[in-house]
């Protein structure tokens, strides 16, 4: 392969690349990070550094870089063929990929609608949830079209998956451009909107939630949530029943519940997928980010029957769900997930989870140590470190003083890669990490915030 001088990249990046979720003012400024290559559970940059991925490359990661098996998996199906269209024909990887999907996920998930992004797995379940009630029983139901979701919450960037966002820091500008949308108080326990303690509270958000559903059910086409984790709000974790109970109220207010796993999927809370934990079967489920191993974009939406059958008709009844992406079921993208299915098989992933999670846990307990630690949220593989001015009043640092930054370049100087979320220092190891490489995860982490911070 060709190889071009680092610093003609690092120039070329700063004049032709505009970065995501990125201040490009600031980021010019930095030395870019040029990752070449990757092996296991380190990224190697184009001048030989290595690091550890400390976030699976933003959360996508199970089986570690450069995975033989998934490698063989993608050139295999290269030489059937890289893509053709599900618009009208089906192809062989969908298929196969469909009917494991189906049967990995909880009961009652029996279709498969293909896409691929996490946000377009959204947009796709928002957009299903409104027509359903738009067609079912004659639309009797016409007057569901409104979605519930919780503050805090990120479901991705498109303007439907923004509708149901909560960020206001993300979502703030295009405020304009959304649809309505009724927001349930987050369960973030250290920072509780209710202005309650964790011990004690019954958990009221519920009862908020629940008043919101009484009032509004006749409106309310569905409630969109991230199972366990509220992810990009920084790792905010709910309480144990807190899921259990939201689809308990969905069910009794006949609000069809939307599970958006794109985060959670896939094994990182320690089970397959997060609603098993709590024993939910949601009425539509999101998948993106991990399905492929962290190989290629590729997204899907799962649903009932019940929701699948509202759809159909003769053609002239235009009952159809007129939505598609031109890459729908991609070949290569199905096959690197069919491989990674396999591998979570083989590996015994998750089930073999539980020491690493039990490492992780006692790890971070000597993060208490630090001063500006003022909170540690863990669920299974994912990871979030509140840092503090104060921890005594729970004040955050000035927005200027950009600490969460400045302790991942820290890491980057010890040979780790992380991302923060604001303050919220983020962890989320590859799963097949092993445990000296997730000590190092931790030590390196440790040092960089006590480097920023202080002691
Ligand atoms: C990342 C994420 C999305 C968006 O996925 P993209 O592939 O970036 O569009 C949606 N929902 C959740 C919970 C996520 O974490």
């Amino acid at each position: 392969m060709q190889t071009f001088d680092p610093v003609l990249l690092e120039q070329w990046d700063r004049q032709y690349v505009w970065h995501p979720f990125t201040q490009m003012q600031q980021y010019v400024q930095e030395k870019p990070l040029i990752i070449a290559r990757g092996e296991g559970s380190y990224l190697i940059d184009v001048e030989g550094n290595r690091y550890l991925d400390g976030v699976s490359s933003l959360w996508v990661t199970v089986h570690g870089h450069c995975h033989p098996a998934l490698n063989r998996a993608i050139k295999e199906q290269l030489d059937l063929i890289a893509h053709s269209t599900l618009l009208g024909l089906a192809n062989v990887p969908s298929i196969l990929l469909a009917k494991k999907l189906v049967e990995i996920t909880p009961s009652g998930l029996n279709k498969v609608f293909y896409s691929d992004a996490g946000a377009t797995a959204v947009e796709i379940a928002l957009k299903m949830a409104f027509q359903y009630w738009q067609q079912k029983e004659g639309g009797r139901h016409h007057s569901k079209t409104k979605f519930i979701s919780l503050a805090e919450a990120y479901h991705g960037d498109t303007i439907g998956s923004v509708s149901v966002g909560g960020m206001s820091l993300f979502h703030g500008i295009f405020r304009p451009l959304l649809f309505q949308c009724l927001h349930a108080p987050a369960p973030y326990c250290y920072r509780c909107p209710l202005e309650l303690e964790k011990d004690g509270c019954g958990m009221a958000c519920v009862d908020r939630l629940e008043e919101l559903m009484g009032k509004h059910h006749g409106e309310v086409a569905a409630l969109i949530i991230e199972p366990l984790v509220q992810g990009a709000a920084g790792m905010i974790t709910a309480p144990a029943g807190y899921l259990r109970r939201v689809r308990e109220l969905c069910t009794r207010y006949n609000i069809l519940l939307i599970a958006d796993e794109v985060a959670v999927g896939f094994g990182r809370t320690g089970r397959l997928f997060a609603c098993e934990h709590e024993g939910v079967s949601p009425d539509l489920m999101c998948l993106a980010k991990g399905i492929t191993g962290g190989y290629l974009p590729l997204a899907a939406t799962l649903t009932t029957d019940e929701i699948y059958s509202a759809f159909l008709g003769k053609p002239e009844e235009c009952r159809t769900f007129y939505h598609g992406h031109t890459y729908t079921g991609n070949p290569v993208a199905c096959a690197a997930a069919l491989a990674s299915m396999e591998l979570f098989e083989q590996e015994g992933l998750p089930g073999t989870l539980q020491p690493k999670i039990e490492l992780l846990r006692r790890g971070l307990e000597s993060f208490w140590q630090l001063p500006h630690v003022g909170d540690i949220r863990q669920r299974g593989m994912m990871v979030g470190i509140e840092l503090v001015a104060d921890r005594e009043t729970k004040k955050s640092y000035p927005v200027q003083e950009q600490v969460g930054h400045r302790v991942i370049l820290e890491a980057r100087r010890r040979g780790l890669i992380i991302r923060p979320l604001g303050d919220v220092i983020v962890l989320m190891p590859i799963l097949t990490m092993s445990e000296g490489e997730l000590n190092n995860v931790l030590e390196i982490t440790f040092e960089s915030i006590a480097a920023v911070t202080g002691h």
